[in-house]
């Protein structure tokens, strides 16, 4: 079994999911008492949020990039970034270390393929929706139609995010206005909608709407199982950049 490296923090809230999910996953691959090789470097969230929102995006690169070689050196053998904003310079960080990153938006397109879905919603942070580094991604490399919420919509789930789910805050009123923008999207002719925000299925279940929901904290946990058992390893484990 590989070492699975995980670089985590932002928020925790969300890294506590993917260290449940890599264990259970581990486990139920393996059964017994088994569970995952890991190591996390977790950051303080508050610094990464601050150079986000005032644009200081070298200076979030360079803590990605330590995080990484932290990780790297800790013994790992891979590398998962634990959020999807942060894969906006992941690739800075694969040229900054020497162990393959697993990319959340490959690990998660790869499941929309075998769906079968061609055209699919995204929510996120705004750098995630209005960004190419994850929409140009999907599209480019994997062919995916990718639709957005409106610049309204968009504040909305931004704001959710940062102000409630990554403090841990699951709060109904915000389900519902989840719900709403999803309902949008599939007016748009949505197939399903990719929660491309690692903290998103805290507040939103398959259950609650009415097209498949592609949760990337879960797809990315799935992902590094299958290659830390060296499933499938070519397709899943292929390094980013
Ligand atoms: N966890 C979130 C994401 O997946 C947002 C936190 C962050 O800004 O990294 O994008």
């Amino acid at each position: 079994m590989k070492t699975i490296g995980l670089l985590g923090g932002m928020s925790w809230e969300s890294s506590s999911e993917y260290y449940r999910l890599i264990n259970q996953g581990i486990n139920r691959k393996l059964g017994g008492h088994h569970s995952a090789k890991s190591i996390m470097v977790s950051v303080d969230f508050e610094e990464v949020k601050h150079y986000q929102h005032i644009g200081e995006w070298d200076k979030a690169t360079g803590l990605m990039i330590k995080g990484a070689q932290q990780v790297e050196r800790g013994g790992a053998d891979f590398l998962l970034i634990c959020t999807n904003t942060m894969h906006k310079m992941a690739d800075d960080v694969q040229k900054a270390i020497g162990i393959p990153l697993i990319h959340i938006a490959d690990a998660t397109a790869r499941t929309i393929k075998e769906a079968g879905l061609t055209k699919i919603g995204l929510l996120g942070t705004a750098f995630t929706m209005e960004e190419e580094f994850y929409k140009g991604r999907l599209s480019s490399r994997h062919g995916l139609e990718v639709v957005v919420p409106e610049q309204d919509d968009r504040q909305l789930v931004h704001d959710i995010i940062y102000r409630e789910l990554c403090l841990g805050k699951i709060v109904a009123e915000s389900r519902r206005d989840y719900q709403q923008v999803i309902e949008k999207l599939i007016d748009k002719g949505c197939q399903g909608v990719i929660l491309g925000c690692t903290e998103i299925s805290l507040l939103i279940k398959h259950e609650d709407v009415a097209v498949p929901l592609f949760d990337t904290t879960a797809l990315h946990a799935e992902a590094a199982v299958a290659y830390a058992l060296e499933e499938d390893e070519a397709e899943i484990g292929r390094p980013c950049g």
